[in-house]
């Protein structure tokens, strides 16, 4: 059996792993049009020295993604917990701080707020609703669009208010606008804007708070370079600097790669890249219209000596509202930016000498800006200016400073150049999205990554390459007992 992979993001990679571990004999090849593997999953380089995470910073399932590891074979990951998780700073002075432990947080927002029972009930709601959600939504694929009008799929959807926007859904629990907007902007951890977003989405945050947000040990992109160099050991074939141009379909299956003009041969064909940009790829396909995701400037700082921050520090609008409604509705920059900094440094000595500090900032930005007109806008100064009024003598110690903007994420081929992926609408969510089997009418060809169902962000695009696994083992009947009828049924 050969198997060729589009892509070499970590949907490809925990696939091709769980692949190796569970069948030796196949024969895996990647495709990559860059020169690494791990796609997001990537560091920035300091010409004088230093490396910070280019993309996913925060680590959130923990356990669901050592699971996935342990079983995918690849052990000695190892997570730091972050505790507290992070702050929040609105411009208006008020500081929200996100403790580790549950029952401490319970007692800080009673304290601050009065509403200790307000979080309580949150968190023991979300409880029961993502036990839920992760049975009937993540951890299953979908045949057909029409499975998610059953009873027992809709039942629990309008039983969780899935349907009420992320923030609006906090007034059943939070009278207070800071807890509210500290329990729902988590959505744009996935490119979804808070006050459009379904409330399922709002779980983001829950399992935030229930257990805790980590930090992997050695950089989030370190992950990527385990899982490659575990696939070069197993045999796993790398092509970089290889972009797939087509996907050869003869008599409804997929037969191949044409790679730079030549083909090359495959049992199985599975798609990685961002989705509607595969389906340009695929014979006969003519690609879907999708909403993307929200896009995002990148700073990247190389700092002489140490800053006074925690590891996670979002600096805030004291309404966030207007901010999102800039990004999403008008494309427009906001008058009064977020700035989410993150600053490894504090916990992780193995990034940069070790006087120096490495220190990352995201902006949640309109897509469609490159550098040029950002400055146009004199927006960039803006947001060192926020950074500096916040911290300091800050800009006094950068040493260097690299810039990543939407548009260089659409150049990379982030669809229209939202960081994450499609966005987290209803119309594209569950059996209303791309799934492991992204065409009825085309066998052997498969997808994975942050556009395909469940979601994005690392644990579950990971959770979303073993439904692919498991449909692969199902469909090319490699595994005894695995039936669409159960998966049907679950
Ligand atoms: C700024 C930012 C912050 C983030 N923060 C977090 C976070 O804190 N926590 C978290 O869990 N997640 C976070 N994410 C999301 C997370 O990075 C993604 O969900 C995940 O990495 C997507 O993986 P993927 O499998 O979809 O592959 P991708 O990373 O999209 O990789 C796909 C690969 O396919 C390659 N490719 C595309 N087309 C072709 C072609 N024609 N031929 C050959 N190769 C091709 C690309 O070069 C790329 O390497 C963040 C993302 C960004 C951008």
């Amino acid at each position: 059996m050969k198997i060729g992979f589009v892509g070499a993001g970590v949907g490809t990679l925990h696939a091709a792993l769980l692949l190796t571990k569970r069948y030796p004999e196949i024969e895996i090849t990647i495709f990559e049009k860059e020169t690494r593997a791990g796609g997001r999953l990537a560091s920035v380089d300091f010409e004088s020295g230093g490396r910070i995470d280019q993309g996913p910073t925060i680590v959130l399932m923990p356990g669901k993604l050592q699971e996935q590891l342990k079983e995918a074979g690849l052990e000695g990951v190892e997570l730091k917990r972050i505790d507290p998780l992070y702050d929040l700073h609105f411009d208006d002075g008020t500081v929200v701080t996100k403790q580790a432990d549950v029952v401490d947080q319970a007692i800080a927002i009673e304290r601050q707020f009065g509403e200790g029972r307000g979080f309580q009930e949150f968190m023991n709601q979300k409880s029961k609703d993502y036990d839920v959600s992760v049975s009937k939504f993540l951890e299953r694929s979908y045949f057909r669009k029409r499975e998610l009008l059953h009873p027992s799929m809709l039942a629990p959807l309008v039983k969780m208010h899935a349907m009420e926007t992320a923030h609006d859904h906090l007034k059943r629990f939070f009278k207070s606008k800071y807890l509210r907007m500290a329990y729902s902007f988590p959505t744009f951890y996935i490119g979804g804007n808070p006050y459009t977003t379904p409330s399922i989405y709002g779980l983001i945050p829950y399992r935030e708070q229930e257990e805790g947000v980590w930090y992997v040990k050695g950089g989030y992109f370190s992950l990527a370079e385990r899982m490659y160099e575990a696939l070069i050991e197993r045999g796993v074939q790398f092509k970089f600097n290889q972009s797939v141009e087509r996907v050869m379909i003869r008599e409804g299956q997929a037969k191949g790669l044409i790679v730079e003009g030549q083909e090359y041969h495959y049992d199985s064909v599975v798609l990685n890249g961002e989705f509607p940009l595969m389906e340009y790829l695929v014979e006969g396909k003519l690609p879907k219209k999708y909403v993307p995701s929200g896009g995002t400037l990148l700073l990247y700082f190389k700092i002489h000596g140490k800053v006074d921050l925690p590891v996670h520090r979002f600096l805030m609008p004291s309404d966030l509202k207007p901010l999102m409604t800039s990004i999403f509705q008008k494309d427009e920059l906001p008058e009064h930016p977020a700035v989410y900094l993150f600053n490894p440094s504090k916990v992780d000595d193995s990034l940069t000498e070790a006087d120096d500090s490495v220190v990352y900032a995201l902006v949640p930005s309109p897509r469609g800006y490159d550098q040029e007109k950002y400055e146009a806008h004199g927006f960039i100064d803006q947001v060192l200016a926020k950074i500096e009024q916040h911290l300091p003598g800050f800009q006094s110690q950068i040493a260097e400073m690299k810039i990543r903007t939407p548009q260089d994420a659409q150049d990379f081929g982030l669809y229209e150049g939202g960081s994450f992926g499609i966005a987290p609408t209803i119309r594209q969510s569950a059996a209303l999205k791309t799934q492991a089997k992204p065409y009825a009418d085309i066998e052997r060809l498969y997808a994975v990554g942050a556009s395909v169902h469940p979601c994005g962000g690392v644990p579950i695009v990971m959770m979303g390459a073993t439904l692919l696994v498991n449909r692969m083992e199902q469909e090319m009947r490699w595994k005894n007992g695995y039936s669409d009828e159960r998966i049907r049924s679950m």
